[in-house]
């Protein structure tokens, strides 16, 4: 496979972990972003360690009881990463991974941020990142232990700092900032440290909104969508109706509603089964679909078996052809189920909207669909909602009505 399609292939994968939270791969992928953050730590102090001049900037011996602490926890998290590969493929519990690996990762980058000075140094920003990473990837009981212990000890830090208990800064010969010009050393550790945090930062803010716009775009589609014939579903049509029945009381444009009901649907689930009578359904939706304007009309599924069809600047006779045509559709299509062939109708009731009445239409269009029911099924039956047009002559003369 090559890289630029991996790549590509990542982001998605990447979304859908975030939403499906396996705590395997969570950690996992906790691990691998912490260890990088923790080597930036790890290796510019090992370079003060070698560095007699840079290590004149710290206390020794808290360097090297800080860097055994980073050693240690990349050890860790490495040994998570290493346990958790192994077992990626598998759904393990493992309810106590996330916490082992969360808690020592974000104390130690507080402990950092501490030791460097807790309100000039921009460790913070590498806690700050941690922590959102952490949430997520874990539920917000994973993080808990983290933040009351480090809050616990920034506080305790700022007491003891306020009472002289304890210096600023503790792992430093001076603090960072010291009111002269930046140090050589502190200009290279801040300028890292800062890059390095803020562009972790960054990318994990913009991966996180855009997931999360993408979600939201599916979770819209999928709230707006018949799930079965991936037609609009009743709150879409519903909604379509109104803002047409708004633009037809402006325009005066004439505008029709077709209802679609599938004749004796029931005896062809008893027949055939739920699966075939699902399967009927699935490709009328397709038939309704082909045979109305995308973009323009609104093919919807409103019940089990009763589509609704809206057609703006649809005259009543140019309704009934396209219910013609749908009905047409659905007449010749033949199914086979288990060797045997078989095939349906539907009854339709037509309405053109008057006055901007949407509501109005839907009931006349209901009640013609229930005459062509009563004259024997398989037939149209279309008519103008002449209630409100009944109402004054001005309307029937709008509504085409003599
Ligand atoms: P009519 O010609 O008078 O419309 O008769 P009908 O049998 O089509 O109407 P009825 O209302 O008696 O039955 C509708 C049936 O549609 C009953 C119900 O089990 C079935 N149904 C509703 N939703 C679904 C669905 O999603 N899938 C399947 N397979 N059947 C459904
Ligand atoms: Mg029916
Ligand atoms: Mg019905």
């Amino acid at each position: 496979m090559n890289w630029a399609r991996r790549w590509r292939d990542l982001k998605p994968w990447l979304a859908e972990q975030l939403l499906a939270r396996r705590p395997v791969i969570s950690c996992l992928l906790f691990s691998a972003a912490a260890i990088p953050m923790l080597l930036v730590f790890t290796g510019l102090q090992t370079f003060a360690l070698l560095h007699p001049e840079a290590r004149a900037f710290y206390h020794p011996d808290a360097l090297m009881a800080t860097q055994v602490l980073l050693v240690s926890v990349i050890v860790g998290l490495a040994g998570v990463s290493w346990y958790c590969w192994g077992r990626r493929k598998i759904d393990a519990a493992c309810n106590w991974l996330p916490m082992l690996t969360v808690t020592p990762t974000v104390l130690m980058l507080i402990a950092l941020a501490i030791a460097h000075g807790l309100k000039d140094t921009p460790v913070s920003v590498s806690v700050l990142t941690a922590i959102l990473l952490a949430r997520a990837l874990f539920d917000f009981k994973t993080l808990k232990p983290s933040l009351v212990i480090g809050a616990g000890m920034v506080l305790a830090n700022e007491a003891l700092v306020a009472k002289g208990l304890v210096p600023y800064a503790p792992l430093l010969s001076g603090p960072v900032f010291s009111g002269d010009g930046l140090a050589w050393w502190w200009q290279i550790w801040c300028r890292v440290v800062l890059d390095f945090s803020l562009l972790s930062f960054s990318c994990m803010v913009f991966f996180l909104f855009s997931t999360l716009g993408q979600r939201r775009h599916e979770l819209e589609n999928l709230v707006r969508t018949d799930m079965l014939t991936g037609l609009a579903n009743r709150r879409t049509f519903m909604t379509q109706l109104e803002i047409e029945s708004h633009r037809h009381a402006r325009s005066k444009r004439p505008f029709c509603l077709v209802m679609c009901d599938v004749d004796h649907f029931k005896k062809i689930n008893d027949t055939w089964g739920h699966p075939a009578g699902d399967a009927v359904l699935v490709e009328l939706g397709r038939i309704l679909k082909s045979t109305t304007r995308e973009q323009i009309d609104t093919a919807a599924r409103i019940g089990g078996e009763e589509f609704a069809v809206l057609l703006p600047e649809t005259g009543l006779d140019q309704a009934e052809r396209v219910a013609q045509l749908m009905s047409s559709g659905v007449r010749s299509q033949i199914f086979v189920y288990e060797g045997k062939q078989f095939s349906v109708t539907q009854s339709v009731g037509i309405a053109q909207a008057c006055e901007g009445d949407g509501d109005g239409a839907m009931r006349v269009a209901d009640d013609n669909l229930y005459i062509a029911k009563r004259q024997g099924r398989d037939r149209i039956v279309a008519s103008v909602a002449a209630a409100a047009a009944a109402a004054s002559p001005e309307a029937r003369v709008a509504c085409g009505l003599k």
